[in-house]
């Protein structure tokens, strides 16, 4: 029997198993398909800046049980490529060495590392599900307790989709752990090395940012660098200090160090190269999809670390491996259309379509839209076997099972 083993459990990892075990049934294929990753639920990472971080899960193992998918619950730590072999961390002093026919690596991203003293100790961020967890408990502590050295100001550095979805909610996180005086009494600033609010420099997108944050009372400084951070203050590139608890970083992701196990060609952010069927270039019989791979979305644009990404990546390597070892031919990973929706807290949301995000709904019809996603267009199918298959289908999206 040939096996197919899928590192990592998130977007990419439980849709190319899904799609996987799938295709086997409809191939009549005979193959032995193992998920591995750290813990048995899907993480809805996209939902991390939302109050409530600690619901931002959901257990995996009946639909992978419903599929006939075997799960090994451990971090992967070693791949041996000349040997077909993986090994996995099951506890501290428990390891373990499977193999493999093909193997998926989609084991995510982490947050980037950045040079600034004090940050490590001193900063939050909502990368992970255990970070957004300390995060809350953090705001917790300061929205209650009393005569904390800043404890009124909110500093968010990074003026990115993450940053103005964080910056947007932050007031009603607050309030969740308070009371409407303490809500209202916070400073929010948001920071920003760039000279520009949002993931590329637009006119008019800016334009709607602006007004958000003039409407929800957010301070940006634009074109400013952090040099240090402390307990309770943090320096400015031009020598200002600024009294605050909470340092939230939203500045960026880079590839999990997971691929760093493989001798091959990665991109700036870390990210394995892959060819059109997803392979990873320079070894072969392993795969790569979501934010550890570097794919073409088309002949113009790299795919982003997004779930409106990871998800399809992971559709078509789960599809093209369990062709591969099916000798069966393999489907062409694409996806010209991109789109955003970033919610703006109260005010609403911005949806954008294209790579160049022209404006194409804004307030309440948006914040709706932006709502559905959260709420259910990201989440995996729930229902009878029969269900979790036909959502399982590589152009299938999850979503029409929850609405
Ligand atoms: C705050 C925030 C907001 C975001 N907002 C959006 C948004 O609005 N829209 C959007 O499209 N995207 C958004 N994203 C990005 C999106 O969440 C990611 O692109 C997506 O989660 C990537 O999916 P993935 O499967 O590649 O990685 P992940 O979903 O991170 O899954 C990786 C999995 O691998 C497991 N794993 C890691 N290392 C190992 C190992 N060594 N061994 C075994 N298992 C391992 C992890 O535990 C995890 O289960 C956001 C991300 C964040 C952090």
């Amino acid at each position: 029997m040939k096996k197919l083993i899928i590192v990592g459990g998130g977007f990419a990892g439980l849709k190319a198993a899904l799609t996987a075990a799938f295709e086997n049934k409809e191939n009549d294929g005979n193959i032995n398909i193992t998920l591995v990753s750290q813990n048995d639920f899907l993480v809805m990472r996209p939902r991390l800046y939302e109050s409530n971080p600690e619901k931002m899960r959901v257990p995996f193992r009946p639909m992978l049980d419903t599929l006939g998918i075997n799960f090994v619950e451990g971090l992967v730590s070693k791949i041996v490529p000349t040997e077909h072999t993986i090994s996995i961390k099951m506890t501290r002093a428990l390891e373990m060495e499977i193999s493999y026919d093909q193997l998926i690596l989609a084991a995510g991203s982490v947050s980037k590392s950045l040079p600034i003293p004090g940050l490590k100790e001193h900063s939050w961020n909502i990368n992970s599900y255990q970070a957004a967890i300390a995060l809350d408990g953090h705001l917790l502590k300061v929205a209650r307790l009393k005569n904390i050295g800043g404890q009124n100001r909110f500093v968010i550095l990074g003026a990115g989709i993450t940053g103005i979805e964080m910056a947007m909610e932050l007031r009603s996180r607050i309030h969740v752990h308070s009371d409407d005086a303490t809500a209202a009494a916070i400073e929010i600033l948001l920071i920003d090395q760039a000279d520009h609010i949002g993931p590329a420099p637009s006119e008019t997108t800016a334009e709607v940012f602006e007004q958000a944050f003039k409407e929800a009372n957010i301070l940006v400084k634009l074109g400013q660098t952090i040099t240090n951070i402390t307990l309770n203050s943090i320096l400015l590139a031009d020598g200002e200090e600024i009294e605050t608890a909470t340092v939230i970083v939203t500045t960026g992701l880079q590839a999990n160090p997971l691929a760093d196990l493989l001798d091959v060609e990665r991109d700036a952010s870390g990210r394995l190269t892959v060819d059109g069927s997803l392979r990873v270039n320079g070894v072969k019989n392993i795969f790569a999809a979501g934010d550890i791979a570097a794919a073409k979305a088309d002949d113009a644009h790299m795919a982003l670390m997004s779930c409106q990404h990871a998800m399809p990546m992971g559709a078509h390597a789960g599809y093209n491996a369990v062709h591969s070892l099916l000798g069966l031919p393999h489907q062409k990973y694409a996806q010209p259309d991109y789109s955003t929706c970033v919610d703006l807290g109260e005010i609403g949301a911005l949806l954008t379509k294209g790579w160049d995000r022209q404006i194409v709904m804004t307030g309440p019809e948006a914040k709706a839209l932006k709502q559905k996603i959260n709420g259910s267009y990201i989440y995996p199918p729930d229902g009878n076997a029969a269900d979790i298959l036909a959502h399982s289908h590589i152009d299938a999206h999850w979503a029409d099972s929850n609405q």
